[in-house]
């Protein structure tokens, strides 16, 4: 890394031209990802993660240039990982900035944010709504302004993309005093990819943002669905926290909140046990008994597994009906857009998903599917039917792209 704006030689002792770029930091518990994103091309000039922080295992690892590498760290805490990540960014880079994933951002932020005193006070505040999260976010800032001092560091958070969703759609049925004294309200969150997914889906369809109307189903570890109109989130299918809607991973989604007394008188189980349950070891993981990955269910699938097999179809009817549900939201329906690593790969959860939408006239190209969608747009489904799309998203340049905007605004 330099901060010169001259030239500067490159390993093989060539000058070369100086290129700028916006370090994106996703912070963790005990790990922190990292990518550096060239402004001028929005490419990734090297990525990579910090894991096992505070322990003896704790490693970096980096790709640059295809090329993978490694570096033990025993011991590393985030201050000691931060600096070893800077000394693998690519000599030619200038760091002009640093953007940091926050997860939760309440109804305090509707946009990303210079992280100066007084917002890093209100990002405290936010914690106490996502307790899981947060605290790593915040130490992961506080680290950063240590290891980059002078540098700008800017807040991307997962919740400010939905802050416009109208109350109907925030607010739970429950006493409203739980909303005014408290902040229980639906939040939602995957907002920087949504939001990524919606403006290259415009791109890809050729029409003005002001006039999409899409379903996004970011289909990851975590899994959410959104409805966007002209460009803003009109709804979406997880809420407080990341455990309400679609089965995830390991997570249950949406369940009768009934199960939480049942479950305690059945098993004798504290409260915190069963959120352990409902987070980590329910959704397609619960399910299924094996995995929460979808790859490997699918080939358990292929096999014969049938408890694969019924997670997969779980998992692939709940998406279906969230999907129809959110068109509620909408005064039209443009698209239907698929993203995430299993939104982006797997044309068999797609067309799973799919058959549940006949209502919709949905007639999926099975060629198409296959290949994950139409060169040019992504498209899957066939030509006169409502169009569905794969569109890979790519959160970090989102997030490097909203870095400079505060920063040059
Ligand atoms: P994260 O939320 O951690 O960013 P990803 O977006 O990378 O996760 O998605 C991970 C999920 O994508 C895993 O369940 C993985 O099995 C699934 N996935 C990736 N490739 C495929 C594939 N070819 N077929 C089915 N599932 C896939």
């Amino acid at each position: 890394m330099t901060n010169t704006t001259q030239g500067n030689c490159t390993e093989g002792g060539s000058v070369g031209p100086i290129r700028q770029a916006v370090l994106v930091i996703n912070c963790g518990s005990s790990s922190v990802k990292f990518a550096l994103i060239d402004t001028a091309s929005s490419e990734p000039l090297i990525t990579g993660l910090v894991e096992c922080l505070n322990s003896a295992d704790a490693e970096l690892s980096w790709k640059v240039d295809g090329q993978k590498a490694s570096k033990a760290l025993p011991d590393a805490d985030l201050v000691a990982g931060l600096s070893e990540v800077i000394a693998v960014l690519p000599a030619d880079a200038e760091v002009v900035a640093v953007g940091h994933r926050v997860v939760h951002g309440a109804e305090e932020f509707s946009g990303s944010v210079m992280l100066c005193d007084k917002v890093m006070g209100a990002l405290e505040r936010c914690s106490t709504l996502a307790p899981l999260h947060n605290p790593a976010n915040i130490e992961g800032i506080r680290a950063s302004q240590k290891v980059f001092p002078g540098l700008p560091q800017v807040g991307v958070f997962d919740t400010a993309f939905h802050q416009t969703l109208p109350p109907h759609a925030y607010l739970y049925p429950v006493p409203y005093e739980w909303y005014t004294d408290l902040g229980v309200r639906r939040y939602g969150f995957h907002g920087t990819s949504h939001r990524y997914v919606a403006e290259e889906t415009t791109r890809r369809l050729g029409k003005d943002m002001s006039d999409l109307s899409i379903v996004i189903a970011h289909l990851g570890n975590g899994c959410s669905a959104c409805a966007i109109e002209g460009g803003q989130s009109v709804d979406t299918t997880m809420g407080l926290s990341p455990l309400e809607g679609l089965v995830m991973g390991t997570r249950s989604g949406d369940i009768d909140p009934a199960l939480h007394e049942f479950i305690s008188k059945a098993k004798g189980w504290s409260l915190e046990r069963i959120m352990t349950a409902l987070n980590k070891e329910s959704g397609l993981l619960g399910i299924s008994g094996q995995s929460n990955d979808m790859r490997t269910l699918v080939n358990a699938m292929d096999e014969g597994n049938e408890r694969a097999a019924l997670a997969i179809e779980v998992f692939a009817y709940r998406l279906a009906k969230s999907i129809l549900g959110l068109t509620a939201a909408l005064t039209k329906l443009d698209a239907i857009v698929f993203t995430g690593g299993i939104g982006e790969n797997s044309h068999k959860v797609r067309a799973k998903t799919l058959a549940h939408m006949r209502v919709l006239g949905v007639q999926i190209d099975p060629e198409l599917n296959a290949q994950n969608g139409d060169a040019a747009t992504g498209c899957i489904t066939k030509e006169g039917t409502l169009p569905c799309l794969v569109v890979a998203t790519n959160e970090e340049l989102m997030i490097a792209r909203e870095t400079l905007n505060v920063t040059q605004s």
